[in-house]
């Protein structure tokens, strides 16, 4: 029996930092994979096609749908995003690691439907750190900073049904938590078995 792949699902609010920890992740870990979801958004300057998404119309989003292919999907931004439930089994069935960078409400409809995910919430120290964060980063209009902030407020909140929570005040430490998580999953008993039984041929 092949080891079974391990699917992190990490969600946070934006300017919590998770893109710099995931990219982190895949530093320390380069084994593991980063899952490419569908999305009806249009690619930004530089996004290339089935590297950082699928992107796809609106009509053929909608036949996945109707033909039951994701694992989960939701409405972000105004945009579609799905993950392929092709994508999580292909990987669980080769033993790869995967990371989901995925919303709340996609997680959650996973968590229900789709069992042995690992989900990780990552918080910003505070609310002002939040706040200064995307002031800083100055990517969005005033506008669009109050409303990430309300939104944010309204997503930490659905970090109780996660199975861990990284608190992202200090990068280094923040990054060794999750690497910590991974470490920890890809250490359990039904993972590990595989190599053992090939170590001492039992
Ligand atoms: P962006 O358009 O900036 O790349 O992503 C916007 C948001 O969509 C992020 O919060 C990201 O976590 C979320 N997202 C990306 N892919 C998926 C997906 O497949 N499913 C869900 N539910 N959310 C996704």
């Amino acid at each position: 029996m092949k080891r079974e792949g391990l699917i992190l699902i990490l969600s946070a609010p934006s300017g919590a930092g998770k893109t710099s920890l995931c990219q982190k992740l895949f530093t320390t870990f380069p084994d593991m994979k980063e899952s490419v979801s569908y999305t009806t958004r249009t690619p930004r300057p530089g996004e290339v096609e089935g590297e950082a998404y699928h992107f796809v119309s609106e009509v053929e989003f909608d036949c996945m749908i109707s033909e039951d292919a994701f694992a989960e999907w939701a409405v972000v931004h105004g945009n579609k995003y799905g993950t392929a439930l092709s994508t999580l089994e292909a990987a669980r069935r080769k033993g790869v690691d995967l990371v989901l960078d995925i919303d709340c409400q996609g997680a959650l409809k996973l968590k229900e439907q789709f069992e042995g995910g690992v989900y990780v919430f990552v918080v910003p120290p505070s609310m002002a750190e939040l706040r200064r964060r995307l002031e800083h980063r100055s990517a969005d209009a005033p506008d669009v900073i109050e409303k990430r902030i309300v939104r944010a407020a309204d997503e930490i909140k659905e970090s109780r049904w996660y199975d861990y929570i990284i608190i992202n005040d200090q990068f280094e430490v923040a990054s060794r938590e999750l690497a910590s998580i991974v470490v920890a999953h890809r250490l359990k008993t039904f993972r590990m078995l595989e190599r053992v039984g090939k170590l001492f041929d039992i």
